[in-house]
């Protein structure tokens, strides 16, 4: 169930999920093999979908949640309501990693993050609750006085 606190319904994050699956199908993963969907709504409703891209050189590929946000955020739109992430290969709900977080962050740390596995099962946080006490947010709360 999703926290009380973000205001998206559970049939529009499922609808989310379907989209990120469909994603996850165009992922480029030959070297692990995981291939992983993520989908992204703006305020407007417009919704970006994204694969994670490996490459040879390790360090240069991109994960799935990182494309879609691109997408979005590229394409005009500037505030993210919800993400669905999915592990078509996964056995357990798979969290964003942590750069991803970091970069989830930049744009608000109050949406739901949908975490799916591979049999579309799912829990639902916020991106507070996956990177807590994030600089953008949360700064002045550690502020020394
Ligand atoms: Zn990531």
């Amino acid at each position: 169930m999703p926290n009380e606190n973000i205001p998206m319904k559970n049939e529009d994050l499922e609808s989310l999920l379907n989209i990120a699956v469909d994603a996850a199908k165009q992922s480029y993963s030959p070297y692990s093999n995981f291939r992983v969907g993520a989908a992204v709504i703006s305020e407007n409703r417009k919704i970006f979908s994204g694969c994670n891209i490996e490459n040879r050189s390790y360090p240069a590929g991109i994960c799935a949640e990182i494309t879609a946000i691109s997408k979005l955020i590229s394409s005009g739109e500037k505030k993210i309501c919800a993400i669905a992430v999915v592990g078509l290969d996964s056995d357990n709900f798979l969290p964003p990693c942590g750069v991803c977080r970091q970069f989830m962050t930049e744009f608000g740390n109050d949406f739901p993050v949908l975490m799916a596995n591979k049999k579309m099962e799912y829990q639902i946080v916020s991106v507070a609750q996956l990177l807590p006490s994030d600089s953008l947010h949360d700064l002045k709360k550690y502020e020394i006085k």
